[in-house]
């Protein structure tokens, strides 16, 4: 089920409506909370992984989604993800998101989101820009010098 901050799991009666209107649920009602000295990254990293792990392998958004969840969520955890990683990590959760054929698949994508739903800016504050090289963009700086010398053009 996607993840809640406290503040708000403080505020709602912990039942099956009130998740529901706070884009989580219930589940399977078994509760996972985790104390605020921990990583919530690498936490989530963590069950990602598990994901990826356990995913039977028969549904390709499944499959494959799970892998890239977690490695980019490895990635930010490193503090080795750019910013566009964020977005990219939101658009798998969506892949897998009604693309399978049992619920595991929202099973792995739903936390996620609600990572990057609450916790966006912790998550941005591991991440760098993409490095200018591959931004495509005319940048003087990045012209090789040793190219504009006639003899080498
Ligand atoms: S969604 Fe279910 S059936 Fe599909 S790959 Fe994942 S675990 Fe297997």
């Amino acid at each position: 089920m996607p993840l809640l901050p406290k503040k708000i799991c403080e505020t709602i009666t912990m039942d099956f409506d009130s998740l529901i209107e706070n884009k989580s649920g219930l589940g399977t009602a078994g509760i996972v909370v985790i104390n605020k000295d921990q990583d919530i990254i690498a936490c989530m990293a963590r069950i990602a992984r598990f994901y990826k792990h356990e995913s039977c392998g028969q549904c390709t958004p499944c499959r494959e989604g799970a892998g890239w969840m977690y490695r980019i969520l490895d990635r930010v955890e490193k503090r080795k993800a750019t910013f566009n990683d964020i977005d990219l990590l939101s658009d798998v959760t969506k892949q897998i998101e009604g693309h399978t054929i049992c619920a595991f698949g929202e099973g792995s994508a739903w936390p996620v989101q609600g990572l990057l739903r609450h916790f966006r800016k912790e998550i941005e504050s591991r991440c760098r820009e993409e490095p200018l090289i591959k931004k495509k963009i005319n940048n003087p700086y990045l012209v090789d010098q040793h190219l504009l010398e006639n003899k080498n053009a």
